[in-house]
Parts: structure tokens; C-alpha cells; sequence
């Protein structure tokens, strides 16, 4: 038998739904509101639903819900959970996933996972070490946004798809779940406040850019070359920087929305004054905006963060050259809030207890 997943399906199709359960049309929009804006925890919880249509429900459709196995708070506000799935259907699917919130003062950013493990194996980032899992439904991202929300009562104003996953690599799910997010029957939060991330998926970019969303897109770049970006993001072999940065050149061009480049510096491979100069003629003709992030070590020795001082220096060749950049701070790495780290250091100390 086939569920009906109400927690990824759009205002439309739950409509068709309700129809098909020959209830009255305006069930649609209760059901709709409990999943999307009251984050209902379960259709029990559906309190103004007749008990027979909640019945009807919980066997005809699936509910994606969450709860945090863990969380940890840092000083700054940002708040890392570790986020199990759990549906009324499927009960005993092992899937955790690291859904990070950032507090704002008018509400709170929340950096979506979008598949769990990650299939691209970049050197520095711990979510892939354990391999891919699976990629995720639309429910489950908005299930990792609505538990947050819940727990923190606060109304989220932006998301960031930055979690772990290529977001790229799971798009149809990815463009439902903005598509919901985005609409008036949900959240209503502005493309322009949705970030995608990725690590440089060029056929995908072209794919996005037919879609004409709003969104900003963030690309991981790493490197100004292609040698030293092979050394540290395997997806670089597949996808030369030339070719990815006229997609994102085109990105900009007919969005005229900023790309921002993610930059990880990492000591003595890719901070040097010539890697700067390198970065900023490439980007010389794109619309762009450079965050500098000193990495956050956790994936071996031969990973270390730049200092300070190069990281400044850095900025300052970019900027001397006109390009928008900014450092970014290493949000929540007191908590190992960094890329997969929290659930890395999980599973590895219950292994180390567990022998
Ligand atoms: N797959 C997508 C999105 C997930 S990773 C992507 O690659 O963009 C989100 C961001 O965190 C990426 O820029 C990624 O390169 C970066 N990242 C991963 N591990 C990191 C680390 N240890 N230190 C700093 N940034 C890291």
C-alpha cells in the first residue's frame, strides 16, 4: 500500500488528497496548517480534526515527524540537535541527521540537512566520512525545521540548505521542499532568504537556474585551481573550476543575485598571498561575495586552520581588488557544530563505549 506523504506534499496535492478521501475541501487547508504553520508533533495532536478523519489519517498517510536525541547549546546561541526521523508508518529506520539553529534577534536561521552521510568525500568535512546514506524527503528537511521552531518558539526567517548532503544531488526533493517553505500555506519565507549550498555540481546549477528561483546560491570553492581543489574536493575532477564558474558567472548574471563562494582556509594549502591574487582574478567578472571560514579541524592532523593574521591578509588582497568578502566566525565550534561533527563524535565515543 502507498502512503500519502503529507508531510512533503504541496497545498494542491493534499487538497487532491482530502478529495479523495471524499472529506469536505476545506479539511485540506486545517490539515495543511497543522503540519506546516502549528507543527503539529502527530495527527493526534490535530485537535479540531474529527477523531474517525484523524483515524483515517494515521492509516492512509504518513506523517514525517523528529525529535532531537541531542542537543547542545553554545554561548553564541547557535544550538546543534541531532535529529531522529519518526513516522507513524516506517518505525524502525535508523536515520539521524545534524539540523543546526542561529539565533537571530527577529527569529532564528536553521541549516538543513538534505541527505544523511554524503556521497562527495571532500577531505576536510567530517559528514561524509561515514559514507552516504540515503537522501532525504522534503518532509524530513521541513520536519528538521518545524522541530526546531517547536523547540525554540521562535519563528524562522531564514533557512540555509548547508546541512549535511549535496543538495544538488537530491534536487527534486530539494526544489519541493522550497517550494513548500516558500509558499503562502507554509512558512511564506522568501526565496531570498533560502541559501543553497554546494560543492560545485555544474550540470545541477544549469538545472537550477531553469527553475528561476530567487534563492542564493552558495558554492564551496576552497581553492582558486583545480590542483589544489582535486586535492581537497573529489568532485573537482569531475567538474573543472572553469566550467563552474561560468555556471555560477551565469548564475549571477540572470539571477542578479550574489553567488557566495565558501572558502575554507586551510594552513599552508590553499592561504597563500598567491592563492588570493589567483581567487580574485577568477572572480574578477562574477557576482560574488567570498566568506572566508578558518576550517574546523576534526578530520586529522594535515588539517589545520589558518591563523588569524593569514586569514586577514587574505581578505585584504580580495577586497584591495574589489571583491566582496567577509571572515566568517566558525559558528557554534564549541559544540562541534561544524559539518557533521556532532554526530561523528556520537557515534564514535558509543562505538568506543560499546567495545
Ligand atoms: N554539500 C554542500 C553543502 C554541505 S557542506 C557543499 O559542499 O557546499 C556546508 C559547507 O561546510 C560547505 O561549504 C563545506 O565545504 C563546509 N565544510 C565542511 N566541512 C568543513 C570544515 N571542517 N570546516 C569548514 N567548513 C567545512
Amino acid at each position: 500500500m502507498d502512503y500519502f506523504d503529507i508531510g512533503s506534499a504541496t497545498y494542491r496535492e493534499t487538497s487532491d488528497f482530502i478529495d479523495s478521501l471524499e472529506e469536505p475541501g476545506f479539511r485540506a487547508g486545517q490539515i495543511y496548517g497543522w503540519v506546516h504553520k502549528r507543527h503539529a508533533a502527530g495527527f493526534d495532536k490535530m485537535s479540531d480534526l474529527p477523531k474517525e478523519l484523524r483515524k483515517k489519517l494515521s492509516e492512509r498517510a504518513l506523517f514525517q515527524g523528529a525529535g532531537y536525541c541531542i542537543k547542545k547549546e553554545d554561548n553564541d546561541g547557535t544550538i546543534k540537535y541531532l535529529l531522529e526521523f519518526k513516522n507513524n508508518i516506517i518505525i524502525n529506520e535508523e536515520i539521524s541527521v545534524e539540523t543546526v539553529f542561529m539565533d537571530y534577534r527577529h527569529g532564528g536561521a536553521v541549516c538543513v540537512s538534505t541527505q544523511a552521510g554524503c556521497p562527495m568525500g571532500c577531505v576536510f568535512c567530517v559528514s561524509g566520512s561515514g559514507g552516504f546514506l540515503r537522501n532525504l524527503t522534503a518532509g524530513e528537511m521541513l520536519a528538521q525545521v518545524y522541530t526546531v521552531s517547536r523547540d525554540r518558539g521562535k519563528t524562522i526567517t531564514n533557512v540555509t540548505l548547508m546541512g549535511s548532503g549535496e543538495p544538488l544531488l537530491n534536487l527534486d526533493n530539494v526544489l519541493r521542499f522550497i517550494e513548500v517553505i516558500n509558499s503562502e500555506h507554509g512558512l511564506n519565507i522568501s526565496q531570498r532568504r533560502i541559501t543553497l549550498s554546494t560543492c560545485g555540481v555544474t550540470d545541477k546549477i544549469y538545472e537550477l537556474l531553469e527553475k528561476k528561483l530567487q534563492i542564493t546560491l552558495a558554492v564551496s570553492l576552497h581553492a582558486p585551481d583545480d590542483a589544489v581543489r582535486k586535492s581537497l574536493m573529489p568532485v573537482a575532477a569531475a567538474y573543472p573550476m572553469d566550467g563552474l564558474l561560468k555556471a555560477c558567472k551565469e548564475y549571477g548574471d540572470r539571477t542578479k543575485r550574489r553567488v557566495t563562494f565558501e572558502y575554507a582556509m586551510i594552513e599552508g594549502i590553499n592561504d597563500a598571498p598567491k592563492q588570493a591574487r589567483d581567487l580574485a582574478e577568477k572572480l574578477k567578472h562574477t557576482l560574488a561575495h567570498i566568506n572566508l571560514i578558518p576550517v574546523n579541524p576534526g578530520m586529522g592532523k594535515d588539517i589545520r586552520p589558518s591563523k588569524a593574521q593569514v586569514v586577514e591578509a587574505f581578505r585584504d588582497i580580495l577586497a584591495e581588488r574589489g571583491l566582496a568578502v567577509t571572515i566568517r566566525r566558525s559558528l557554534g565550534s564549541g559544540i562541534n557544530a561544524a559539518c557533521g561533527q556532532l554526530k561523528h563524535k556520537i557515534m564514535y565515543h558509543n562505538k568506543e563505549q560499546s567495545q
